[in-house]
């Protein structure tokens, strides 16, 4: 069956949690978004029921026509390295003998003291000793918003998240916010409490997961400078290559969305030799499928009867 076109969904996860175990302000970011357990392995289970799943690289040596693959096949993919890729994910996928591939962050990786500004933000809010939307917290955020957003408007935090996610400002914004709210970011503490150690990425390329880059700090490409994005690519290229000890790596863009790469970001790719590039825009890869376009299927849109 060497000529059949294959149609391939990549499935696209992020965080896997048991939400009502999450401790209060120390895991907090996306939580609402989060997929639960129960739910994460119903899908593995009907999934790996009905595909051969295989890993990335084989769809990529199947997409250059240097290997064949199973018409059904399927490959599983995670974005961010959170910690509960290794605690919540990593055990089912091992107890089950599937392959994944993980896409991290260069900058949060447990033990560099960084932290992704979307989880400061989370961690104020969740960590403020002022009560959630007591009379004292809406005065002291809204006086806050007021100052730094627009005046005349009312303080909403998905609102203050897309200010400061816009704002080139994030680091002095997010500085702002934790003392206006009372709040010490110990970095340290928070980071090692959120992403997965190098010693968990060892323990999970011995067992068959690959490795992907997802920038250093998950800017959205389209919105800062080419020599910015470069090094973003570039540098978060470098810290997968040494955890992996492979050259031939994947990329997934951050958001990953139509408008947040270009021919330019494709280009810095190519020439930073990573093997391919995966999106968040919906649909599955066939031998036409560009490779620093694929296409993936999100988990929260996964209708079982339907993929
Ligand atoms: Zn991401």
């Amino acid at each position: 069956m060497k000529n059949q076109i294959h149609e391939i969904p990549i499935i696209m996860y992020h965080r896997i949690l048991n939400k009502k175990d999450v401790e209060l302000g120390s895991c907090y970011s996306e939580i609402n978004s989060a997929l639960e357990i129960s739910e994460f392995i119903t899908q593995i289970n009907f999934l790996n029921k009905k595909y051969s799943i295989i890993s990335l690289s084989k769809l990529i040596a199947y997409l250059k026509g240097e290997a064949d693959v199973p018409s059904n096949s399927c490959v599983i993919s995670f974005d961010d390295g959170y910690i509960d890729h290794y605690q919540n994910v990593f055990p089912i996928l091992k107890e089950l003998g599937l392959p994944a591939v993980f896409f991290i962050m260069g900058d949060c990786i447990s033990g560099t003291k960084k932290v992704r500004w979307l989880d400061k933000f989370y961690y104020i809010l969740d960590n403020t000793p002022y009560q959630k939307n007591s009379d004292k917290f809406n005065e002291i955020v809204s006086d806050f918003y007021r100052t730094e957003v627009e005046k005349d408007n009312h303080y909403d935090d998905s609102k203050l998240k897309t200010f400061i996610r816009n704002s080139s400002e994030k680091d002095t914004i997010i500085d702002k916010l934790s003392s206006t709210l009372n709040v010490k970011l110990d970095l340290d503490k928070i980071n090692k409490k959120l992403y997965l150690s190098k010693e968990n990425i060892a323990e999970m390329l011995n067992n068959g997961m690959e490795f992907g880059a997802h920038t250093m700090s998950h800017p959205d490409l389209s919105t800062i400078t080419l020599e910015d994005s470069e090094k973003e690519i570039k540098d978060s290229g470098i810290i997968v290559r040494n955890l992996t000890n492979k050259e031939e790596i994947p990329f997934a863009y951050p958001f990953g969305s139509q408008k947040t790469y270009n021919k330019n970001i494709v280009r810095i790719l190519k020439e930073n030799n990573f093997s391919c590039a995966l999106t968040s825009i919906t649909g599955t890869n066939n031998t036409e499928t560009s490779l620093f376009e694929l296409k993936r299927i999100d988990s929260a849109n996964l209708e079982l009867n339907k993929y």
